[in-house]
This record gives C-alpha cells, sequence and structure tokens, in this order.
C-alpha cells in the first residue's frame, strides 16, 4: 500500500499543527510520500507566506527595502523550528532568498520560497529526504507545464525512496527557472505525485472534515459528503467550492486513483472519498451545491431569430473574436441570453455590443452585470423526479428570483443565475430543501 499524502498551509501553519501532522504520518506507515504547501493562517485575519512572499517581492522590484518583510517571514519559521525543538537552520536559505530577491530573479520564485522552505523543514522533522520540486516538476520553455516529463522524472526519482518530502505548488523549466501552480496548486503537485509513484489511494489533509456539502463560510455547519464521483466534484469546483484546485483531479482521475478529503484537526474523521465511480446511492438527492459571484448576462432579443439559420453562430463568433469565455447560454424563442465573467466582459463592452448590432441586427438587447450562478449538482438526480420544482419552490419562498435555470443533458447538474445580493441566501434555502428538511 502507497499513500501520497498532502497537507495545506493551516494544517502547517505553526509547530503546534506540525506535530499534529507528524502524527498522523507515524500512525500509517504507507505515507511515505508527503507534499507540503507554505504555512497558512495561524487564526483568522493572519496572513499566509506566500501573500508575504509575494508582498516582500513586490517591495524588491520596485527598489524599496525588503528586509524587514523577508525578516518577518524567516521568523514564521523559525518559529516552527523553534517549536518542534529541530537542530536545523535556514541561515544559508535566507541568504540565497535575499540575493535573488535583490536580483529580481522573478515573482514565481519569489511565491515558491514558502514550500520550498516548509518542505525543507517537515523533511528534517519526519527523517524523510528532500526533493527539490524544481528537479522533478517540469514546465515547458513557454511555461505550461509538461505533463509527460514531469511523470518520468518524479516515477525515476521516488523509485527507491524509502521517504520523500516534494514541495507543493511549484516546478522548473529545463533551464532551472521556477514556474508555479495557479493559487492552491500545492493540490495538483500531491495529484502528479500520487500518479507518478502508482499511489493507492491519495489523502489531500486541509482544515474541515471532508468536501462539505455546501461552503461552510455560507452555510452553517454543513454536513460533509461521503462519497463523491470525479465528475461531481469537477461541476462543484469549477463553480467555486475551493476545497480542492480544479486542475487537481485530472492526473489522479486517469489512473483510477481515489483522493481521501481529510481533516488534519480531526483525523478521527473519514472525510470524504471522490472515486470515478460508485454504486452508493448519496443520503440525499443532491451532492453539493457551489456557487460563485461575478458574472454579467447579455439578453439578445430578435423576432423569429429561431428561424434565422446561423444566428446563434454568429453571435458567438462576436465573443470568440474579443476573447471572451461564455459560461452559459440559456435561450427562448425570440431571445438568447449569454452569461460572461463579469471582469473578462466590461472593459470590451461597448465593442461587442456594437459588433452584435453590426453582424445580427437584434431588436433589443438587455444587459445585467452583477449576477451569481449556483450549481446543484447530484448523480442522485437522475432518478429523481422535480429536482427543478423544489428548487423553484425553494428559492420563491426565499423571495428569491431566479433569473436563469440551466439543466446539463448529463443530468449531473442544474445552474441556477440569481442577482448577487440573493446569491447566499439562495444557498442557504437550497441546502435547507434538499439536506435539512427533504421535502
Ligand atoms: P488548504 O489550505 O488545506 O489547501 P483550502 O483553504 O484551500 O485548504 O480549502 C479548505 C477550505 O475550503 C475550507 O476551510 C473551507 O473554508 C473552504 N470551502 C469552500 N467550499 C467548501 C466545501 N464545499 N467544502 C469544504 N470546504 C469548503
Ligand atoms: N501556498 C500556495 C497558495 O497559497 C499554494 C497552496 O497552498 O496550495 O496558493
Ligand atoms: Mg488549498
Amino acid at each position: 500500500m502507497k499513500k501520497v499524502v498532502k497537507f495545506g498551509g493551516s494544517s502547517l501553519a505553526s509547530a503546534e499543527q506540525f506535530k499534529k501532522v507528524g502524527k498522523i504520518i507515524r500512525a500509517d506507515a504507507s505515507r511515505k510520500f508527503v507534499v507540503p504547501s507554505a504555512p497558512g493562517k495561524r487564526f483568522s485575519g493572519d496572513t499566509k507566506v506566500t501573500d508575504m512572499l509575494y508582498s516582500c517581492y513586490g517591495a524588491a522590484i520596485r527598489e524599496k527595502k525588503f528586509a524587514d518583510q523577508l525578516q518577518e517571514i524567516r521568523g514564521r519559521y523559525q518559529e516552527i523550528i523553534d517549536g518542534l525543538g529541530l537542530d536545523f537552520s535556514l541561515d544559508q536559505d535566507f541568504e540565497k532568498i535575499r540575493e535573488n530577491f535583490g536580483k529580481k530573479i522573478g515573482r514565481d520564485y519569489a511565491a515558491s520560497r514558502g514550500e520550498y522552505l516548509n518542505g525543507k523543514i517537515m523533511a528534517a522533522y519526519l527523517g524523510y529526504e528532500f526533493i527539490d520540486a524544481a528537479d522533478v516538476i517540469r514546465f515547458g520553455e513557454d511555461g505550461s507545464f509538461d505533463e509527460e516529463t514531469t511523470n518520468q522524472l518524479l516515477a525515476k526519482r521516488l523509485e527507491d525512496s524509502k521517504g520523500a518530502v516534494i514541495p507543493g505548488f511549484y516546478g522548473a523549466k529545463a533551464d532551472g527557472t521556477i514556474v508555479t501552480f495557479s493559487r492552491g496548486g500545492s493540490d495538483v503537485s500531491g495529484s502528479l505525485v500520487a500518479l507518478a509513484v502508482g499511489a493507492d489511494l491519495y489523502e489531500n489533509w486541509t482544515d474541515v472534515s471532508g468536501f462539505l456539502i455546501a461552503d461552510p463560510r455560507i452555510v452553517k455547519n454543513p454536513r460533509s459528503i461521503e462519497t463523491i464521483t470525479y465528475k461531481e466534484l469537477r461541476e462543484l469546483s469549477y463553480m467555486g467550492a475551493s476545497v480542492l484546485h480544479e486542475d487537481a483531479i485530472f492526473p489522479v482521475r486517469k489512473a483510477g486513483i481515489p483522493i481521501n478529503i481529510r481533516n488534519t484537526n480531526a483525523p478521527e474523521d473519514k472525510g470524504t472519498l471522490i472515486v470515478e465511480g460508485t454504486c452508493r446511492q448519496p443520503k440525499y438527492t443532491i451532492t453539493g451545491i457551489a456557487g460563485t459571484d461575478g458574472f454579467a448576462s447579455i439578453t439578445i432579443e430578435k423576432a423569429m431569430m429561431n428561424s434565422e439559420i446561423g444566428f446563434c453562430r454568429k453571435v458567438l463568433q462576436v465573443f470568440e473574436e474579443h476573447d471572451i469565455s461564455i459560461e452559459h447560454m440559456p435561450s427562448g424563442i425570440d431571445t438568447m441570453t449569454i452569461f460572461v465573467h463579469k471582469d473578462e466582459f466590461e472593459e470590451k463592452e461597448q465593442q461587442v455590443l456594437s459588433a452584435i448590432h453590426k453582424t445580427v441586427k437584434p431588436d433589443h438587447i438587455e444587459l445585467e452585470s452583477d449576477l451569481a450562478l449556483i450549481a446543484v449538482v447530484g448523480r442522485g438526480m437522475r432518478a429523481t423526479r422535480g429536482t427543478a420544482g423544489r428548487i423553484f419552490s425553494a428559492l420563491a419562498h426565499a423571495h428569491i428570483n431566479v433569473k436563469m435555470i440551466d439543466q446539463g443533458s448529463s443530468e449531473l447538474n442544474i445552474i441556477i443565475g440569481v442577482r448577487h445580493d440573493d446569491f447566499k441566501n439562495a444557498i442557504r434555502a437550497l441546502y435547507e430543501i434538499f439536506v435539512v428538511t427533504q421535502i
């Protein structure tokens, strides 16, 4: 049995947290490959080391003094080293970092030091070997991730390892230039290691007892999901459930390696198992609810648009030509609505509108901003009638106006558009009807 274990920032924010992590790893001899994040928040209002590094490097490139900020970061690590009673020094590493910041070596390099240093401490604490991710996670010349080379490098390097720590979040180009994944990317690193070593399980340890049915910052004490499929998870992560980086499922999915989301602060909880497929019926009709804010919609009206061949294509082409991605596209007989990300659309708004006028000569175009999209996801919806009806009734009850509802043909999810101000209440109302009262 081989397990890859990834620990998130809050699981490694202090010596206390490191001790919990050490206990978890030592409790199971198959936990041989460890992927740590940088130290996260120790308490609410605290700053993640990654953010401190971005800010410190920002000062360095503006030719401002950055020594104090770097010293503060150093303090975070020293506190951990001292708290663990390790005889271990990061003097040389910090000297090198100071030098490289002075040379303005790169923003990604700066951010990556968070995981790099934490990895070194973790390796010393566990007595595992430290493997710099720059040697085993490869990016191409253009900065895009090189999946094949990474898999070969990782598999070869870890082949005979008895226990290794590979810091998350970054890798390097062949010439050594450091490149990071997007924020939260240590989840992706863990998944890559799991694929390369042919792990039986990828454990992702965080600060919640698994994937919760709804965002705990919106719904109070939501229940956790026992088993979820990769597909359901993809829908939820894409729509903003931020527990796991949205790209983290691809490497393990390929090899059918399950992911287990666990809680470092409650290791006895079973957490959530993410699998390819399952015969287990979910407890509720829905598996989870997630949502994102910050959308705008463009509704195009034209009498008889349905009989005009090529109408949709022409409209979509306008968006393509302006490099705007489309999120959803519900339509009626004489109307079609396009949901886009507000930030992406805003700056090109007038050009897009005039291009639509020119190409399809609509009767009317209506814009609406400050919209949110909510995804209600669940494999159980296929076998249940009346889900959309229950959604409407729950939202009507909460006096929420539904702007759009769109059911994917997979019957795995229903997307609902609501106004920004109704966003949180809508999620609470949906949780209430599907999970709490189940009526
Ligand atoms: P880590 O630092 O361990 O990578 P993250 O902060 O990236 O952890 O992810 C865990 C956080 O995700 C939780 O603390 C919680 O606030 C948030 N979250 C958002 N949606 C959900 C959800 N559906 N289930 C669980 N946690 C969620
Ligand atoms: N430390 C990085 C971040 O804050 C990566 C991660 O935590 O996964 O985004
Ligand atoms: Mg994370």
